[in-house]
């Protein structure tokens, strides 16, 4: 099989876009903690153990970079919806992200995610919102598809698209678990980056 991304590695992990450098191209994966972000990048780098890297205590609300090709990257944004975390935690991640969001000539497209059973959540919209306010290209990606039943896969493609204004087809639909829609994810994913 053709892989798209073929070498993906861990490079390094900032508190801050200022401590990021410069590469050519990324993108940027962002979704609620749990959304199956780490799952997602592990199958996008054909890789199961890459993302743990992410999840180590410490770097959980960093940005963790991972390179994707020369000087082509793919950044993994700390998981929003942390229930606990004080205030001054929760104003310092606001920060981080749209510091990151909003500064970042480089970065292509931003992948939102968004969980396939559970549909878009406040805070999905609220950061859906927030892209399309300052223009920061965003593709949404469906996960965890595998969790719905065949029979209502259909009508809820539909209606996920729907609840975001969106037409089916403009939101990918993966899951890393059955592996279904990520070579297609991992075509565009290269393509962003110019790597295709
Ligand atoms: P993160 O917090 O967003 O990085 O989420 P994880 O990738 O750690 O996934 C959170 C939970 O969802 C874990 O228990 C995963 O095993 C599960 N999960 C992730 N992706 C899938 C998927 O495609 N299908 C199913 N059924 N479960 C998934």
């Amino acid at each position: 099989m053709l892989r798209h991304l073929p070498e993906v590695r861990f490079l390094k992990s900032a508190t801050h876009v200022s401590q990021l450098g410069v590469c050519h191209a990324e993108i940027a994966l962002v979704g609620r903690s749990n959304v199956g972000k780490s799952s997602l990048l592990n199958s996008l780098a054909d890789h199961r153990q890459l993302a743990r890297v992410s999840r180590t205590p410490g770097r959980t609300r960093l940005i963790n970079v991972f390179v994707a090709g020369p000087d082509r990257w793919i950044v993994d944004l700390p998981g929003y919806g942390y229930a606990s975390g004080s205030a001054r935690e929760r104003s310092a991640w606001k920060d981080m992200l749209e510091g990151y969001l909003t500064l970042r000539d480089t970065l292509r497209v931003v992948l939102v995610l968004v969980d396939a059973e559970v549909g878009p959540t406040k805070l999905d919209h609220q950061m859906l919102e927030w892209l399309q306010a300052i223009d920061r290209p965003y593709r949404v990606v469906a996960t965890k598809a595998d969790r719905v039943k065949p029979s209502l896969q259909a009508r809820r493609r539909r209606e996920l698209a729907a609840a975001l204004g969106l037409k089916p087809d403009d939101v990918a639909w993966v899951s890393s678990a059955k592996g279904t829609g990520i070579a297609e994810l991992q075509r565009e994913v290269a393509a962003l980056l110019n790597l295709a």
